[in-house]
C-alpha cells in the first residue's frame, strides 16, 4: 500500500493542491489507481463508497495534463448534474496551484455559454453524457487531442439509459485514448461490456461481501403495509432530526406526495428529483451541503456519489429496486470512515427482498 502522496510521482504543484485540500495520505484506492493512470493503462477501479474514488481519478487526471498544449485532453463523465457539479468542484480545488482550465458541461445549463466556453479549449471537461455528446457532435468540443476518458459511477453510466451516449462519445475520441472507469459496484454484465471498448484494462476489484462498510449500522423496521410507513416516519422524526438525513422514495409522484404531507403536518423537509429545473436542483443541493436543509427526500437521483460528510442517516422509505442501488444509497452516510446509520422500511411483501439484500452483502 502507498504510504504517502509523495511516492506517487506527482508534480509539485499538484502535491501542494492535495495537501492544502486537506488530504494527508492516499486512501487504498488512490494508492492503487493513480500509478495505473500514470502508466496510461486502461483501468477498472472498484472501491467501497466514500473511500476516495473522486480523489483517485482527479489526481490521476491532473497529473497527466500537458499544460503547454491548449487543447481538451480529458473528459470526465458523470450520471447526474449533481455529481458532475460536485466532481467539478473537487478537481477545481485540487488544481489550485496548477495552470489548468476545467469546464463543466452539464445538461440543463445555458447551451450558448457552454459553446463559447468550449471554444477556449479547456484542458478538462467534466459533465453529463447527453450534453457532452451533443457538444462533440456539433463540434464545439474538439476531441482530437483527448487522451483520457473517465467514467464515474461507471456501471450506472453504462446502464440502459446512458449506454448509447457513452458509445457515441467513445467513437469520437482517438483510438489510443486511455479509458478509466470507477464505481463501488461492478456487476458482471458491466464487466463483460467493458471488453467492447477497453484494451487490456488493469482491474482493481472488491468482493461483494466486502462492499458494506463497518462504520454503517444497517437496520430495518417491519412496517407491515405501505400505508403505515408515513406514521412510522413521523414516529421516528425526533430521532432522525438530530443529524442530516436523506430519505429515499422510489417514485417521483410518491415523493412529491409525502413531501407535501410532511410540510402540511409541520415538518421542515425539502425534496429533490430529476424533473425539477436545473437551477432549483442546484440551490437545494447548496442548502443541503451547507446544512440549511437537514432532511431531504430524494429519488435515486441522489443515490450515487454525493458526498456530504455530516450526513449520517439514510432512510429507505421504499426498498431500492436493485442490490447495487442499496449499497450506493446507504453509502451516502459513513463517508471516509465516519459512522453512519441506515434504516429500511420493510412491508411484509418486501421481506423476501430484504432477506436477499441481507444475504448478498453478508
Ligand atoms: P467515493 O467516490 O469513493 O465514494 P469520495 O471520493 O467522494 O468517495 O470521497 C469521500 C470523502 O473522503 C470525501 O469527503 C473526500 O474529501 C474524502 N477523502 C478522499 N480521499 C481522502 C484522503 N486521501 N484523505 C482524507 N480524506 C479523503
Ligand atoms: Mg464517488
Amino acid at each position: 500500500m502507498t504510504e504517502s502522496f509523495d511516492d506517487l510521482n506527482l508534480t509539485d504543484n499538484l502535491l501542494r493542491g492535495i495537501y492544502s485540500y486537506g488530504f494527508e495520505n492516499p486512501s487504498p484506492i488512490q494508492g492503487k489507481a493513480i500509478p495505473i493512470m500514470n502508466e496510461k493503462k486502461d483501468l477498472i477501479a472498484q472501491a467501497q463508497s466514500g473511500t476516495g474514488k473522486t480523489g483517485a481519478f482527479s489526481i490521476g487526471v491532473l497529473n497527466n495534463i500537458d499544460v503547454s498544449s491548449n487543447t481538451t485532453q480529458v473528459v470526465i463523465i458523470n450520471p447526474t448534474h449533481e455529481l458532475a457539479n460536485q466532481n467539478f468542484n473537487v478537481i477545481k480545488e485540487l488544481s489550485n496551484y496548477l495552470d489548468i482550465n476545467i469546464l463543466s458541461v452539464i445538461g440543463g445549463t445555458d447551451v450558448r455559454k457552454c459553446q463559447s466556453d468550449l471554444s477556449k479549449n479547456p484542458h478538462i471537461v467534466v459533465g453529463t453524457p447527453g450534453r457532452i455528446l451533443d457538444m462533440i457532435q456539433k463540434r464545439y468540443l474538439v476531441t482530437e487531442n483527448i487522451k483520457m476518458i473517465i467514467l464515474d459511477e461507471a456501471d450506472e453510466i453504462l446502464s440502459y439509459g446512458f449506454k448509447d451516449s457513452i458509445y457515441g462519445i467513445i467513437q469520437y475520441v482517438p483510438k489510443e485514448s486511455q479509458i478509466c472507469i470507477f464505481s463501488a459496484t461492478m456487476p458482471d454484465d458491466v464487466l463483460d461490456l467493458t471488453e467492447k471498448f477497453m484494451v487490456n484494462p488493469e482491474r482493481v476489484l472488491v468482493d461483494r461481501e466486502n462492499l458494506t462498510l463497518e462504520g454503517i449500522l444497517q437496520f430495518y423496521i417491519n412496517v407491515k403495509i405501505n400505508d403505515w410507513k408515513y406514521e412510522t416516519l413521523k414516529d421516528i422524526y425526533d430521532t432522525i432530526n438530530v443529524s442530516q438525513c436523506i430519505i429515499y422514495i422510489n417514485s417521483k409522484n410518491k415523493l412529491t406526495e409525502i413531501n407535501d404531507r410532511l410540510k402540511h403536518d409541520g415538518f421542515p423537509v425539502e425534496c429533490i428529483h430529476g424533473e425539477l429545473n436545473s437551477d432549483y436542483r442546484k440551490s437545494i443541493m447548496e442548502d443541503f451541503k451547507s446544512g440549511k436543509i437537514r432532511i431531504l427526500l430524494s429519488t435515486d437521483l441522489l443515490a450515487r456519489g454525493i458526498d456530504i460528510q455530516q450526513l449520517s442517516l439514510v432512510i429507505n422509505y421504499d426498498l431500492p429496486r436493485n442490490k447495487e442501488t442499496y449499497i450506493h444509497r446507504i453509502g451516502r452516510s459513513g463517508r471516509y470512515g465516519r459512522k453512519g446509520v441506515s434504516i429500511n422500511f420493510v412491508t411484509d411483501r418486501d421481506m423476501e427482498h430484504q432477506n436477499e439484500i441481507s444475504s448478498f452483502y453478508n
